[in-house]
C-alpha cells in the first residue's frame, strides 16, 4: 500500500512536493541546535542568513494545512502486508544504495529547508530557532546513518578459522519494523527512527503522532523522491488505536517507539501476548529530569542554562530540565537571577523570529499543564509566574517544593520545580534521582571534581552533562537515549543504534 493510497488526498494536502517553488536556500551552518551556536545558545549567529530564511519561509508556496485521515485497521494491516512484500527486494538492495538514497534525502531536505521549516511552524507550532535546528538534526540522522550502515551492513565481518572452515559474520534487516514517533520531534524524530530501520534492511510501517501527520508525510515523500520504493516504506497516520493494531500484527519484526514509559510499556505487553516471532522493542520515553547546582557554580552561566533546559521549546523535550536542585547558600540568588531571566523571554507567534516560546502542542496538553499549575500553586511555594497569552500558551513557571518526592511525574512543559539541599546533604540529593526511576539526562553545575564524578558514577543516567545545557543532543556527537523507565537503549544518533535494528548471521563455509 503505497503511501499515496492511505492518504486520503495526497496532492491536495499540501503543496506538493515537486511542484511548490521551493526556495533553493542551504540551512546556514551555524544556525541550528542550541549548542552549535554562538556561546549564550540566545542570538543567532548570522543575522543575513537567518533573514534570507526567514523570507524564504514566508515565501514558501504552502496552502494552510488540511488535514489526513486516519487509517482504518484494515488499511493499517494492509501496509504490514505490503511492507512484508518489499521487505524481500530492500534487503537484497546493496547497503551502499540504501546508504545513497538516505544523503540524497539529505541534500534535499537542505535545499527545501524553508519549506520543511514552515510546516514545522505551523502544523507544530516550534519557533523558527527550533525549527532550524530540527531541520539540522534530520539532515544529521539521514546523514549519520548512512555513513554508519555503509561501515555495519557492507561487507560482513571475517571470523577467524582455526578449524580451516571460513566464518563470515553478516548484519541483516530483521523484516518489517513499525516505527511510531512523537509530535515534538515530528521531522527529526521521525526520520531518525525511519532511516534507521531502512538503512538496517528493513521494510517500514511508520505512524507519525496524530498531531503531526503532515510533516511525516512530507518526510516520507522525500525518502520516496529519494528512491526508497513505496513498497519498503509506509506510513499509517491515525491515533494510538492504530499503533495497537500496528504493534499486534504477527508479522512484524521490530518496534521503535519515541514518547511516554506507559505507551512504552503497553506497546511491551501487546508484543509479548502476540502470535509470531519474539519481537524486539527500542523505546525512548520521558523522564523526570534533574540539573544539581552547587555554591561553586557560575550564577550567570547557571541561570542561561536552567532558562534553555527547561523552557526552550516550551519544555516539550524529553531531556528538558524539570527539577533544580539548589545548594541552599546560593538558592535565593540563583532563583531570582533565573525568574528574571524567564521574565524576559518573549512567548508567542512561532514564525515570529524573536519568539522564544511557542505555544504547547494542543488544548490537551495545556489543560493538563494548567491543571498541574494549579495544584502547584496551592501546595508550593512559588517563585515565577509568566504573563500567558491567549491561546495553547504556557508561560514559564517556577515553583519550590520541599521535597522532590512531591514531583510524581513527568511534566511536559515549561515548569520547573526547585528542591533546596544543604551541601552535606548531597547524598540524599542523588538518591532522590535515583528514587524517580527514571534516567534520561542530567545536569551537573559544579567546579567540585569529587562532586561532577560521584554524580556520573552513581546515577544511571543516559546524557550527563556538566557545566552546561542539558538538551539538544547533537547526532553523532552526543548520542542520545536513557535507562531505565526512560527507555531501552540504544542511543539515537550513536555507534551502536543500527545494530539494534539488525539480526546477525554467520556463515560458516567448509572451504
Ligand atoms: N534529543 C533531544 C534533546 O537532546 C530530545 C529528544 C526528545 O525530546 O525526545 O534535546
Amino acid at each position: 500500500v503505497p503511501v499515496s493510497q492511505l492518504l486520503r488526498r495526497p496532492t491536495d494536502i499540501i503543496g506538493s512536493a515537486e511542484n511548490a517553488a521551493h526556495p533553493n536556500i542551504p540551512l546556514p551552518r551555524d544556525l541550528y541546535g542550541p549548542n552549535r551556536r554562538n556561546s549564550r545558545g540566545t542570538e543567532f549567529g548570522e543575522r543575513a542568513a537567518l533573514e534570507q530564511l526567514v523570507s524564504a519561509i514566508a515565501a514558501a508556496p504552502l496552502p494552510a494545512p488540511r488535514s489526513i485521515a486516519d487509517a482504518t485497521e484494515s488499511e493499517a494491516n494492509a501496509a504490514i502486508l505490503a511492507a512484508r512484500d518489499g521487505f524481500k527486494h530492500w534487503a537484497r538492495t546493496p547497503a551502499e544504495t540504501r546508504a545513497a538514497m538516505l544523503e540524497k534525502a539529505a541534500d534535499v531536505l537542505e535545499r527545501r529547508a524553508a519549506h520543511f521549516i514552515a510546516l514545522l511552524q505551523r502544523e507544530g507550532g516550534k519557533t523558527l530557532d527550533d525549527s532550524v535546528s530540527e531541520v539540522r538534526e534530520a539532515v544529521d540522522f539521514c546523514r549519520y546513518y548512512a555513513a554508519e550502515g555503509r561501515e555495519l551492513f557492507g561487507e560482513g565481518k571475517a571470523m577467524p578459522g582455526p578449524t580451516g572452515e571460513s566464518n563470515m559474520l553478516c548484519l541483516r534487516g530483521r523484516g518489517v519494523f513499525v516505527a511510531i514517533s512523537p509530535w515534538n520531534f515530528p521531522l527529526a524524530i521521525f526520520l531518525g527512527q525511519v532511516t534507521a530501520a531502512l538503512m538496517a534492511g528493513n521494510a517500514v510501517v511508520a505512524k507519525p503522532a496524530e498531531q503531526t501527520p503532515l510533516i511525516a508525510a512530507e518526510a516520507v515523500r522525500l525518502l520516496h523522491e529519494a528512491g526508497v520504493p513505496a513498497s519498503a516504506l509506509h506510513l499509517v497516520a491515525g491515533d494510538g488505536r492504530i499503533g495497537g493494531a500496528l504493534v499486534a500484527h504477527p508479522d512484524i519484526a521490530g518496534v521503535v517507539f519515541t514518547g511516554s514509559t506507559e505507551v512504552a510499556r503497553t506497546i511491551n505487553r501487546a508484543l509479548a501476548a502476540k502470535d509470531g516471532p519474539i519481537v524486539p522493542l527500542i523505546a525512548e520515553t520521558g523522564g523526570i529530569n534533574a540539573m544539581l547546582v552547587d555554591a561553586t557554580a557560575l550564577p550567570e552561566q547557571v541561570s542561561d542554562d536552567v532558562v534553555t533546559s527547561a523552557f526552550r521549546s516550551a519544555g516539550q523535550r524529553c531531556s528538558a530540565l524539570r527539577l533544580l536542585f539548589l545548594q541552599d547558600d546560593v538558592a535565593d540568588r540563583m532563583i531570582e537571577m533565573i525568574a528574571g531571566a524567564a521574565r524576559e523571554l518573549v512567548i508567542g507567534d512561532p514564525s515570529d523570529p524573536a519568539t522564544h516560546i511557542g505555544p504547547v502542542i494542543d488544548a490537551e496538553a495545556k489543560q493538563r499543564l494548567d491543571a498541574h499549575i494549579e495544584r502547584m500553586k496551592k501546595e508550593a511555594q512559588v517563585h515565577f509566574v509568566g504573563n500567558t497569552p491567549q491561546g495553547n500558551y504556557v508561560a514559564p513557571h517556577i515553583f519550590e517544593l520541599s521535597d522532590a518526592s512531591e514531583l510524581t511525574e513527568e511534566v511536559f512543559g515549561p515548569v520547573l520545580h526547585v528542591v533546596r539541599y544543604r551541601a552535606d546533604r548531597f547524598e540524599q540529593v542523588l538518591q532522590s534521582v535515583e528514587r524517580t526511576g527514571y534516567g534520561l539526562t542530567l545536569g551537573i553545575h559544579s567546579r567540585i571534581d569529587d562532586t561532577v564524578e560521584d554524580a556520573i558514577e552513581r546515577l544511571q543516567v543516559g546524557n550527563i552533562y556538566v557545566n552546561r545545557n542539558m538538551i539538544g543532543a547533537v547526532v553523532g556527537v552526543q548520542p542520545f537515549g536513557g535507562h531505565g523507565l526512560s527507555g531501552t537503549g540504544p542511543k539515537a544518533g550513536g555507534p551502536h543504534y543500527l545494530a539494534r535494528f539488525a539480526t546477525e548471521q554467520t556463515v560458516t563455509i567448509n572451504t
